[in-house]
């Protein structure tokens, strides 16, 4: 019996305490949901892939890897980075291994990022950023990309009053989730513009770098743009591009100086990752591997699940924003009466059966998020097809609600 109460959650994670993922999964559980919230495949990534890790296992590599990364996979990630940007890069010092693109991104903050710093980052955020800001006691100064006729945009002049002395970084996810938006070479060439200016670093988030669906908006890595190559560090993972998220294999690739950083703070926050898994990795990732022909098959089926679920909710009177990459629809459901994207989440998986994610939770005035809905695409065509199915039922009831 004491007498004094233990203290739970800490400031730093306090504000982050559940997210609106749980309740979605929840609330999909219960009513037997058609799933198109959350970002993963209801497909297994490749075969090759798979065999792979457990060769591996077989063999006996089942030990500690290096804390950098295997050398394998640091390999391939090199040769493959060299391949499609024509930079160079020295494997052992330019590039770790870490836990997802997820912990690459906390080791990122808390490896580089001191307290009172400033980074900027794109609203709607990926859930994760604000927390890692968070806990390395950095200030996030939100830039808005805003929903228009050529897609989503952020104003030059709203980006460049974020910026000052404090400002250490800025965060870049392109492809970015929720929007599907590849940035534009134009919009990195401002962004460089400005991290040249005021001596600030780019943190990219690329984890959906091999997933873009339109010959005119192809990705470009902000480390290819002139004068970037030593300010930016480049996050990625093998999770979306292979359909294996639950394999958590990312990485960090950039400057020496910056890797270092990251490093030291990997070093204590995972130390090393699933050694058969990044031997695995490695064969996927490898220029002329086996894993171009997948990842070239894959997005086919993405764009053709794309198309077909953006043309359903357009019929159902969403206003479908367009979509150049990443896993997701963003949709505009005004047309539909519904006081915000929370009610609408809601009523759709309780009376409708499916679930869709309400991105009010990416923004840090909900208000500014309420009138979209995220939907994931990344599912065999059978659960598309049975989701259109079931939300055009869902629509049809509205209809006769209102009237
Ligand atoms: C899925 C996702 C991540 C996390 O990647 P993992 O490799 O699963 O940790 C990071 N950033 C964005 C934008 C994502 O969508």
């Amino acid at each position: 019996m004491s007498e004094k109460q233990i203290r739970g959650m800490a400031s730093r994670v306090a504000s982050f305490g559940t997210s609106i993922f749980a309740e979605m999964t929840r609330l999909a559980t219960e009513h037997k949901a058609t799933n198109l919230s959350q970002g993963f495949p209801d497909f297994d990534g490749p075969a090759f892939l798979r065999e792979g890790a457990k060769a591996a296992i077989d063999a006996g590599q089942n030990q500690y890897a290096r804390m950098l990364g295997h050398p394998l996979l640091c390999e391939a990630i090199g040769a493959r980075w060299r391949a499609e940007t024509g930079l160079s890069i020295d494997a052992d010092r330019q590039v770790l291994v870490t836990s997802g693109c997820t912990e690459a991104l906390a080791a990122t903050f808390l490896g580089l990022i001191e307290p009172g710093d400033e980074v900027v980052m794109f609203e709607p955020f990926y859930d994760s950023y604000r927390a890692c800001a968070s806990m390395a006691g950095a200030r996030v100064r939100p830039v808005r990309l805003i929903p228009g006729v050529r897609g989503w945009e952020f104003d030059q002049r709203e980006l460049e009053e974020a910026f000052g002395e404090r400002t250490r970084a800025i965060l870049v996810n392109t492809p970015h989730n929720p929007t599907g938006k590849v940035f534009t070479r134009e919009e990195l060439l401002v962004i460089a513009r400005l991290c040249a200016r005021w001596g600030v670093v780019a943190i990219t988030d690329e984890v959906y770098e091999r997933l873009v669906y339109r010959e005119n908006r192809p990705h470009i890595r902000m480390a290819t743009l002139p004068g970037m190559e030593d300010r930016t560090l480049t996050l990625s993972s093998i999770g979306k591009s292979f359909s294996v998220t639950g394999w958590k294999i990312g990485w960090a690739i950039g400057p020496a100086g910056l890797v270092a950083g990251v490093r030291a703070a990997h070093q204590f926050l995972t130390f090393a990752v699933s050694t058969p898994m990044q031997i695995a990795c490695a064969e996927a990732i490898r220029p002329g591997g086996p894993g171009d022909a997948y990842v070239a098959s894959l997005v086919e089926e993405y764009r053709t699940g794309l198309g077909l679920l953006g043309g359903a909710l357009a019929e159902m009177g969403f206003g479908v924003m367009p979509v150049e990459g990443s896993y997701f629809i963003m949709a505009d459901h005004r047309m539909l009466g519904f006081e915000n994207d929370v009610e609408l989440c809601r009523d759709l998986v309780v009376r409708g059966g499916v679930a869709a994610i309400p991105p009010s939770a990416f923004y840090e005035r909900p208000e500014d998020g309420a009138s979209f809905v995220r939907f994931a695409f990344c599912k065999r065509r059978e659960t598309l097809e049975a989701a259109i199915e079931r939300m055009r039922v869902w629509r049809e009831g509205l209809i006769g609600r209102s009237a």
